[in-house]
């Protein structure tokens, strides 16, 4: 049986190559995000009649919403080569510092995670994105010294999920701007899952109603409606099935998603929630260790969604489970509740 970790592994390796093999590579292709694309067009047109590298670029919202996607249509946009890295990759600030140096002109470079940079990597993140240049310290003590090196001119662009983890003198330095992806509409998702089914392949054609229920429960999420396309084809396939509506239903039910997109462990925290704490208000700690997740899953992954439909909320005093949620569950919503809470 595979482990937590190797289970979250394989899930990982599943999503890159998924992510990979369906990710837009022209903006047409790139659906939704309207006020975000608009922006970037302005952006990458000004600094093209500069002729300067564009200014750096800082996306965030939940996991699977398209900020790698928009980094990679930048460097295709403007022609440009781009390095990919993270946060938790660049350990060191010699790590950094290898990878500016290695920059050509003109190069994208990509930082995924950047709220896991450490904070002497961070600092000399700040010259390198203000002035171009890397300040190096040479030696120990009173005879340490600094000198500066200057860097080709360069685009950072960075993903985050986790916003409020960044500094303010970090999120202050994308000049070019700060864009927060949006979830998106059912009718955007169903446009994403039939580009993926007709890229991935298959002998049937996916019914309307099939669409829509996939739609629904994809968490309004891109990454998670590919993730089903690509699980309800196989399962249709096996089971020698059309792609309807009751096929659909048959394979995400099997996977454990209800039909408003919840995954089991979604259902786990707000029936934790529920049960344990009396619906709320209960610290984001105390729910990891008592649904044995991980904090930042919970607050990166899970909640988002579970906010986004009403079914939680977050207060000064911690996480209440709404009514909707009480509903959802089959659990009794008690009458004296909300009276109770004022
Ligand atoms: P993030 O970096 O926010 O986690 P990605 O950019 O890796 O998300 O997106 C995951 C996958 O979802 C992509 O490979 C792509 O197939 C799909 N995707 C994301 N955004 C869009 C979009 N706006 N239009 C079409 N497909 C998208």
């Amino acid at each position: 049986m595979s482990s937590p970790t190797q289970k979250k592994q394989e899930k990982r390796e599943d999503d890159i190559f998924l992510d990979s093999k369906l990710r837009p590579s022209k903006w047409a292709e790139y659906i939704g995000q309207k006020q975000i694309k608009d922006n970037l067009h302005i952006l990458l047109e000004a600094a093209r009649g500069r002729n300067q590298p564009p200014e750096h670029i800082l996306f965030y919202g939940p996991p699977g919403l398209g900020k790698t996607t928009l980094a990679h249509l930048i460097a295709h946009e403007t022609g440009r080569q781009m390095k990919v890295t993270s946060g938790p990759a660049i350990e060191k600030v010699g790590d950094l510092a290898s990878i500016l140096t290695n920059l050509s002109p003109g190069d994208i470079l990509f930082i995924d995670e950047i709220h896991r940079l450490n904070k002497m990597v961070e600092e000399i993140l700040y010259p390198a994105m203000e002035s171009g240049s890397l300040d190096i310290i040479i030696g120990k003590g009173p005879s340490a010294r600094t000198i500066q090196l200057d860097l080709p001119p360069f685009t950072l662009v960075a993903a985050t999920t986790r916003i409020a983890l960044l500094s303010s003198p970090l999120r202050s330095r994308f000049s070019g701007g700060v864009f927060r992806l949006e979830f998106y509409t059912d009718e955007e998702i169903k446009e994403i899952a039939r580009r993926s089914l007709s890229i991935l392949g298959t002998e049937h054609t996916l019914e309307d109603d099939a669409l829509e229920e996939i739609a629904r429960r994809s968490r309004f999420t891109p990454r998670t409606a590919n993730y089903l396309i690509k699980r309800v084809r196989d399962f249709a396939q096996v089971h020698k099935k059309s792609l309807s509506k009751k096929t659909v239903h048959e394979a995400l039910s099997l996977l454990g998603i209800d039909e408003l997109g919840l995954s089991s462990s979604d259902r786990k925290v707000l029936e934790t929630i529920i049960d344990k704490f009396d619906g709320g208000p209960v610290g984001l700690k105390t729910i990891a260790a008592a649904t044995a997740e991980e904090e930042a899953t919970i607050e990166e992954v899970t909640e988002p969604y579970l906010i986004q439909l009403g079914l939680l909320e977050r207060t000064a005093k911690g996480r209440v489970a709404t009514q909707k949620a009480y509903d959802h569950l089959g659990f009794d919503y008690p009458e004296n509740k909300d009276s109770n809470e004022c």
